[in-house]
């Protein structure tokens, strides 16, 4: 497949009117650009940093059905999920996978709850590619209990499955690309700085191009405000829309630590859970849960916050050594944006959408979509799109997302996709092909082609065999601006923690050359990618 090349639409934006002006590119603005587009919608989707850069990335990577609303008894919710798990691994299956989880110690609750789960993941079996049926829970035998809980644990410990997503960053992505192979118009680093009225009825909004600093002003039908934890920010730019500040927010927060478990092993506690996910050769532990009270800009992942968060894990978990914070080789996170902050915890607050009209409040031509997990975001955006197609007098196509691989992910059977891969081509490692063909799926080659036009951008550079031609890739054909944006977001290079300075100076000797960049702003992005992934002193 060819791979497609996603422009910045704000850069030569001359007028013209869209059926849809979608404000925040996180997955649910991702997935609504992808169902409106491939509906037939001309569709503009405006983000003021990276596509899903924000809390979108900031996820425990599960595509799950939340065995733990079941508590709250959210069962619509769980449905949902179980379902949208199974078609998220039959669309995306080169980035979502099957995926064991070990709860020790279940008390009499929880395996009534598994077996709950179990029956609400009836159609778990009915994949595409056989290879991702997922298998109910079972009791694990006392030594592969012991084998699999850090410490050895109590001998008792369940075994279900839910999916992980190898990368959330390239799964929004793939919505995006999605959505541009059927028209969808897109920028990253283009800020809404305010809606457009006429009179009650938002015809628009104006945005402003952080790359050229050009202000445009997009119009639009119906005008979608997808900001996450932002919603009333953006609303809170006019006074005809003014609303209300939550006055706590949950934030989370992930670690990547050395190696500890090999399977996925999850601690759940009366105000928390917390897990150690095996995740490319290290753990994933979190996420915390932790009211937040400042401001959503302000935000970033605190020294307090890891040393609270090392000091219960220290506490749940028994580990052979205690965890401290040179095991810590990276942290990131975010808020969440919960619906009902009124709850007085917010463990316990619901991860339901939220969809408001607010012609509901005199305002025509304005949706605002928010909360949610990343796991419903396809379903809840065919939700607002009904929404904003009943606004319209245009006739949407059929619906399509629920049927068809995401862009670059036609891939009915991926082992045999990826051994292909690997024999197919030799002149590279094995683990750098298998990387590839996993996180870029069809358009892996266009990767390779790339590198193999230059002996350093084919060398591998960490133990995943990750190359800089992914960096190129990244540069030339997904709209990457900065050095976090290729780092953070189009590959893995800097997930893991500092991939040292060698690789940092080579990629950003590539983008200052794709991008034009002078020497400060080079060393500028440099500082900055730095600061970002230093665990916080
Ligand atoms: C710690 C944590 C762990 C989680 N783990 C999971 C999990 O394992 N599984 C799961 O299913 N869900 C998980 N979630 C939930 C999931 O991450 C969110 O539901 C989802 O990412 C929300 O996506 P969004 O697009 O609505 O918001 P966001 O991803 O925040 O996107 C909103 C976007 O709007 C942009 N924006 C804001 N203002 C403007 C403006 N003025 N102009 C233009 N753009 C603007 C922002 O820059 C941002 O990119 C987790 C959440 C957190 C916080």
């Amino acid at each position: 497949m060819n791979s497609l090349s996603l422009s910045r639409f704000t850069e030569k934006y001359e007028g013209g009117r869209f059926d849809l002006l979608v404000i925040g590119g996180g997955i649910t603005g991702a997935a609504l650009a992808y169902e409106a587009a491939s509906r037939g919608f001309a569709t503009a989707l405006v983000e003021k940093e990276d596509f899903g850069g924000a809390t979108s990335a900031a996820t425990g990577k599960l595509i799950h059905g939340g065995l733990r609303y079941l508590q709250q008894f959210e069962i619509p919710l769980v449905r949902e999920s179980l379902r949208e798990r199974r078609i998220l691994s039959n669309i995306a299956p080169n980035l979502v996978y099957p995926y064991p989880i070990v709860l020790p110690d279940p008390n009499l609750l929880v395996r009534l709850g598994l077996v709950f789960y179990d029956i609400l993941s009836f159609d778990r079996k009915r994949t595409w590619d056989k290879g991702k049926r997922i298998p109910g829970h079972r009791m694990l035998p006392r030594d592969e209990a012991r084998a699999a809980v850090p410490g050895g644990g109590s001998g008792r410990a369940i075994l279900y499955y839910d999916c992980l997503c190898i990368s959330p960053e390239r799964l929004t992505l793939g919505f995006l690309k999605s959505a541009a192979a059927h028209g969808a118009v897109m920028a990253n680093y283009a800020e809404t700085e305010r809606l457009l009225f006429q009179g009650n009825r938002v015809r628009g909004a104006s945005v402003r191009d952080r790359i050229t600093g050009k202000t445009v002003e997009i119009t639009a039908a119906v005008t979608v405000n997808a900001t996450g934890p932002w919603t009333q920010s953006l609303l809170n730019r006019d006074k005809k829309t003014e609303a209300p500040l939550p006055k706590k927010r949950s934030e989370g927060i992930y670690l990547v630590t050395k190696k500890l478990t090999d399977t996925m092993v999850l601690y759940v506690g009366s105000h928390g859970h917390f897990s150690f996910a095996p995740w490319r050769g290290r753990s994933l532990i979190g996420p915390t849960e932790k009211s937040y009270y400042g401001s959503v800009d302000d935000w970033k992942v605190s020294r307090e916050s890891v040393d609270e968060f090392l000091e219960v894990i220290n506490r749940a978990a028994d580990l052979p050594e205690k965890l401290t914070r040179k095991d810590v080789v990276y942290a990131y996170g975010g808020l969440r944006p919960l619906v009902e902050t009124e709850a007085e915890d917010t463990y316990t607050a619901s991860r339901r959408s939220d969809l408001h009209d607010h012609e509901a409040d005199g305002i025509q031509g304005l949706i605002t979509a928010a909360g949610g997990k990343y796991t419903t975001s396809r379903e809840f955006a065919s939700q607002i799109f009904r929404h904003v197609a009943r606004k319209t007098e245009k006739r949407p196509g059929p619906p399509v997302s629920k049927r068809r691989f995401l862009h670059g992910c036609d891939i009915p059977d991926i082992e045999k996709f990826v051994a292909e891969a690997v024999k197919g081509n030799g002149d590279f490692g094995a683990n750098t092909v298998e990387y590839l063909a996993c996180h870029y799926g069809t358009e892996y080659g266009a990767v390779l082609e790339m590198a193999r036009s230059s002996r350093e951008l084919a060398r591998p550079v960490n133990d995943d065999g990750e190359i800089l031609a992914e960096a190129l890739f990244a540069l030339r054909h997904e709209s990457a601006r900065t050095l976090a944006d290729i780092f953070l977001r189009r590959t893995g290079l800097g997930t893991l923690g500092d991939p040292g300075g060698k690789v940092i100076a080579a990629a950003a000797k590539l983008a200052a050359r794709e991008l034009g960049w002078t020497a400060k702003r080079t060393a500028a992005e440099t500082a900055a990618l730095k600061r970002l992934i230093a665990v916080p002193k």
